[in-house]
Order: C-alpha cells, then structure tokens, then sequence
C-alpha cells in the first residue's frame, strides 16, 4: 500500500513537471488530486489493510496528498508568471510595492511631548513597576488602610499564596514618588510615565487601563511658586504660547495643599465653546505640595525640604489635542483610528 502511494507520488511528480499548458495541468488535477481521482482510488484500499498498518498508511497518504497540492499550486503560479511576461504585463521597471509604515501610538506620540517638555527644564525620566505592594501604592502615600480615599481607587488586586491582599496593579504613578525618594538624596526632580490600571466600567471617558505622567520636584525652598512656573512653562509648550494656568482647591492624600489644574481653553481663548463646556477653562491635571507624611515616611526633613508633585493622564491630553471624542479609540486597536496618526 505504501508503495503504491510513493509510486503515485512519483509519476505525479514527472507528470506535472511535463505539464505544458493550461489544459494539461487540469488534466493533471483531475487525475490525481480530484475526488474521482487516482489518490482517492488508493485511498479507499486503507480499510482493507491490516488495522495496525492503517495509521502509517494513513499518515503516508495525507503526506503525498500535500506534496502533491503544494506541487500542484507552484506549477500554476509558474504558468500565471509565463503568461504575464508572455502579455509584456511584467514591467521590470515598475518601482516595488512599499511596504506600508507603522505609526507611533498617539498617547505614545504625547508622552513622548509631554517628556521632552520636562527634559528641556532640568527634569529626568524614570519608570517604575506596574505590579505594585500595596505599601508603595497607598501607605507610604499618606493613604492608610482605612481612609476614605482608597474608594476613589477601585483596585485589581492580586493575591499570591504567600502575600494575599497586598499586592495590586498600580492605581496611579505616585508609588514612583515614593521609590525615587527611598533611593534619591534631594533635590529630585523627576518625570515617571506609565500604564496604570483601575476596576472601573468602561465608557467614552473611563478605561480599566491607561497612562499617566507623574512629576517630582524635591529640594530645600520648594514653593507654590515654582509648582505654578514649572506647569505654566509645561502649558504653554503644549497648547500654546499665550497660555494662562488656573489653580484651584481640590484634594489629593499625599499633596497638602493640593489644587486641580486648568488652562484657558486653547480653542476659544477663554470665552467659551464646546470644548472647554462654555467655561473658559480646562482642566488638566491634579498638583499639590507633597505632604510632609509623604517625605518623612521615606526619611526625609520636612522642615528642611519641601516638594511639589503633579499628575496627568496623557490620553485626556491627546484627546484635548486631536479633538479625540472617546477613550476606548485608544486602545480598541482599530487601525482605522490609529493610521491616522501615522
Ligand atoms: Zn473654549
């Protein structure tokens, strides 16, 4: 039986390889590979063999089946290529088909903006683990176990055998202030980008995943002031070089005091459309002075250092930017949305 399939395969070989027109390369197919065909014919002998050769036989027969295919589609590729050079449709001095290029993601696009802007003022770049303890994601941060802001956090936490209930994914970027600090003598100033992660329904303008930037100054005389300039520099690179800051109250547990921060519309110059709500202003991002719990909790002097912090969320930047209507374009992976940023 298993000569036979090789003696097949052989004169379907030499016979293909003689095959010289259309009609004999059909002829060929209808001979060997179609169901009235000479293989199928064999095949039907496998239910007399002997049960314990039937599954050699059967491998050897699907083997020269696809040998067979597979010689039977180049032959063909090899006739439709002769027939175009025979029609003069080959034109050798056709330029390539170019391969289409990749773009850069568009919240990778403004994280990279956002980063220059702070490299340009004396900030360094750092990153930090996106599976967090819950010590570097709450407590050092001033947020203790039963303080009302960890519901503003709806958290996936991991349980591991050894440590259940104290590791999570990151809330926010804030546990880097914490690391920094742990390993940094002041003056820190510092920008940290990256993915963090909240339990949360879905809709236009909440994702379970998305990316903020969060930055650090740290040094003796450390003021409003200078949390004011920094972002005032920060806002006008990016939307503009008329750019006016608004700070006003707002809270956060490690910040004290803490203020939300807005620019004057870039749209409207202040007097009000649909993107900034008719009010003048939007609002793009959280800031504050770092509480003192914060730097005593990794060893430093509040009464002889001080510090600001601030954090924002690049895609909310992005959409401002692009005019982007709904979070979840993101990371929906339609290349529709993101070839447009190519
Ligand atoms: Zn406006």
């Amino acid at each position: 039986m298993i000569e036979s399939l090789q003696a097949l395969q052989r004169e379907a070989h030499d016979e293909l390889s003689n095959s010289r027109t259309n009609d004999e390369l059909e002829a060929w197919r209808l001979r060997f590979l179609a169901r009235s065909g000479q293989l199928t014919r064999l095949l039907r002998g496998v239910g007399v063999a002997a049960p314990e050769d039937r599954p050699l036989i059967g491998r050897v027969a699907n083997e020269v089946k696809a040998a067979l295919e597979s010689a039977y589609e180049a032959r063909q590729r090899d006739f439709e290529q002769d027939a175009e050079r025979a029609n003069g449709d080959f034109d050798v001095t056709l330029p390539g088909r170019l391969p289409r290029r990749g773009a850069i993601h568009p919240t990778i696009r403004v994280v990279r903006d956002i980063l220059t802007v702070f490299q340009s003022i004396g900030f360094r770049v750092a990153e930090g683990p996106e599976v967090e303890w819950e010590r570097y994601n709450f407590e050092l941060l001033n947020i203790p176990r039963d303080h009302p802001a960890r519901d503003m956090h709806d958290t996936y936490w991991i349980d591991t055998p050894t440590n259940p209930g104290s590791m999570l994914l990151r809330t926010h970027t804030s546990p880097n202030q914490v690391r920094i600090m742990e390993r940094t003598a002041p003056p820190v100033r510092v920008v940290v980008p990256g993915r963090v992660y909240r339990y949360e329904a879905i809709d236009a303008t909440h994702e379970t995943m998305f990316f903020q930037i969060e930055g650090l100054a740290v040094d003796r005389g450390i003021t409003m002031a200078d949390l004011k300039g920094t972002l005032t520099a920060f806002a006008r690179a990016m939307f503009g070089s008329e750019r006016r800051i608004l700070f006003y109250c707002s809270y956060f547990p490690f910040v004290e005091p803490g203020v939300e921060v807005a620019i004057d519309c870039f749209a409207c110059g202040g007097a009000g459309c649909r993107i900034c709500k008719q009010s003048g202003w939007i609002e793009i991002m959280g800031a504050g002075m770092v509480h003192p719990n914060v730097l005593r909790a990794v060893g430093y002097d509040p009464d002889v250092v001080s510090g600001f912090a601030f954090g924002m969320g690049p895609e909310r930047v992005a959409m401002l930017k692009y005019g982007i209507q709904d979070i979840r374009l993101f990371y929906g992976n339609d290349l529709r949305f993101l070839r447009q940023f190519a």
